[in-house]
Parts: C-alpha cells; structure tokens; sequence
C-alpha cells in the first residue's frame, strides 16, 4: 500500500529524515517510534505531499504523487497539531471536511453522522469547538480525517497532551479501525502505544529507521533477557545454592525462562518476601539501539 526508499529532508545543513526505507502492506498497523525530533513528523508531511522530499521515492498505492486527488482521497491524516476551526461547531467542522472530501447529500449526513458517534461527540455536536476539552478537539480532529472513509489512516502522536480518558477513546477508534481493514502508520514516542497497536514498529532516531520488525522479533533480538528479582526475609544458609546472584536478601537473576526460575524459587527453601519478573520491553529495545532512552521523563 505504502513504500517508502531512500526517503530525505534536509533543512539547510540539518538531516531530519535521512535516508530511510519501509513498507506498509494493506490492512497493516504499522508504527513509527522514536523520541521528538526524530524526524517523524517530516516523514508524514512528505507522505501527505504537504512538503517536497529533498531526495527519495514515495509510492502510494501505486502512485508516485501523493497530491494527486485519487491518492489524497485515500489517505486520512491526523496531523499532530489540530487542524479544525474553533469559530465552527464540531458537525460544521465535519461538514466542512466532508465537503472538501467531495462528500455531498445523504452521504454527507450519513457520514457526519457516524463521526460524531465515532469521535464520542454526538450529544456536543452544535457546540463550538473553542469551548471543547483539550481531548474533545483532538477526537474531532481525528474524525475530521477520517469523514471520507479513507483506506489508509495516518496519524501522528494523536495522543499526545490528552486527557486520560479522551486517550483511551482515541486508542480505541483507532482500534476500531484497524479492525475494520484500514490501513495506519502510527507515530508515537509512547512504547505501550507501539505495542499495543501495531504490527510492525519502525525503531526511529535522529532522523534514521534503525531497526524494523514485530514487536516480539524485535525484543527478542535487541531487548536482553527477563530479569527475575527477588526480596528475602532473611539471608539463606549459607551454602545454600542459588541460580543467580544474591547480595544480602537481595536476589536477582537475567535470564531467558524468567517463570522456570520462579518456579524453582518456590519449591526452594527460601523465605521470599517479594518476587517480580522484569521482561524486556521496546524501551530496553530503544536503548539497546541508541544508548538513550525514549523519553527523557
Ligand atoms: P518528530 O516528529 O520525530 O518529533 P520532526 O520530524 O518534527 O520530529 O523533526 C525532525 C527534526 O527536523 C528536528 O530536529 C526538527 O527540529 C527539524 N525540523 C522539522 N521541521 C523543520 C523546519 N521546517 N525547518 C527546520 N528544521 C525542522
């Protein structure tokens, strides 16, 4: 559906996309990942022909413009800053997104209709949206984007400074759609988000695609090994033996069948306190690739 080669930005002597390479087969969730300022906004303006590649190839659906009308009635996009009218309500804003998509008549009703249901909006319909929540207005700028029932959606950080329940709302529409067969590009700097939604994630840092796979795959050959720890309530006999490394009633130990160890621990002699199994995640995965951590926080 989407392939991307070689694709470039630079901004004077600054490289925001450098030379980065993916493909998105239809019906695929496929995620960006990466810390701000990775570049992963740029790559979406260069896929929604708001800005010229400096080098690269895009093909969208064939199609190697996507300014051409026939590719941009295919896309949604959900830019990360909010691109709907205060001064309008949420139905004018739906309708005025509708129109431009073509839509007209029953279709148009039909379609605004779903969208408010969509973005949770019904019962706010005729109210301005300067007087929406910060997560109201990003609900609707999603649905705006997905009015015309487009094949792909792409969405950048579309959670980003939203509300704990307005995310969770966001998460789940775009859920829905996935479900449905659409096609996403997902850009986050939140690895449960990645997790969660995607099929493949692309792992993302200044401005290169350093690695790209499932989840799992992607764990597996970057993340490490589980690490088992383990607080006792006293010091085991000496002599005692252990699988790991114990320091006072500390125990801990890496390892790749984190609940065999568990298991063993339990049959043992110890007096455990406390048990948790750390399993490697996306973020061990970031760090393994970048020797930086995702976020900063
Ligand atoms: P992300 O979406 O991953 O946070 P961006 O694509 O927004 O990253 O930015 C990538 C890099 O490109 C950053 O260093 C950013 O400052 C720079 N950049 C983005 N847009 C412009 C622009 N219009 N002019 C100059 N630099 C830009």
């Amino acid at each position: 559906m989407i392939q991307v080669r070689g694709l470039s930005k630079r901004y004077g002597s600054l490289t925001a996309v450098d030379g980065v390479s993916f493909s998105i087969a239809a019906g695929e969730a496929f995620g960006l990942l990466g810390p701000n300022g990775a570049g992963k906004s740029t790559i979406i303006h260069m896929l929604g022909g708001l800005i010229e590649a400096s080098s690269g190839e895009i093909q969208i659906d064939g199609s190697s413009d996507p300014t051409k009308p026939s590719v941009r009635a295919q896309l949604g996009i959900s830019p990360q800053g909010l691109a709907i009218y205060d001064d309008l309500t949420g139905e004018e804003n739906l309708s005025t997104f509708g129109s431009l998509y073509g839509l007209s008549g029953s279709r148009l009703k039909e379609r605004i209709h779903w969208a408010l249901e969509f973005a949770g909006l019904s019962d706010r319909r005729k109210d301005r949206v300067h007087a929406y929540s910060g997560g109201m207005k990003r609900r609707l700028n999603l649905a705006c984007a997905v009015i015309h029932d487009p094949r792909v959606l792409i969405c950048d950080e579309p959670t980003v400074g939203v509300d704990p329940q307005s995310r969770n709302h966001i998460f789940d529409s775009i859920e829905a759609l996935r479900k449905q067969g659409t096609t996403l590009l997902y850009t986050t700097h939140y690895m449960e988000e990645a997790s969660r939604l995607c099929d493949r994630v692309a792992i993302m840092d200044h401005g290169k695609i350093l690695a790209v796979d499932t989840v799992d795959k992607l764990i597996a050959a970057h993340g490490g090994k589980s690490v088992v720890h383990a607080e006792l309530n006293q010091a085991p006999k000496p002599g005692t033996s252990l699988p790991g490394t114990l320091e006072g009633t500390a125990f801990k130990m890496d390892t790749d069948r984190p609940f065999e160890v568990v298991a063993e621990l339990g049959r043992s002699q110890l007096d455990i306190r406390s048990l948790n199994v750390v399993r490697p995640d996306l973020e061990r995965v970031f760090l393994k690739l970048t020797g930086r951590r995702l976020r900063d926080e």
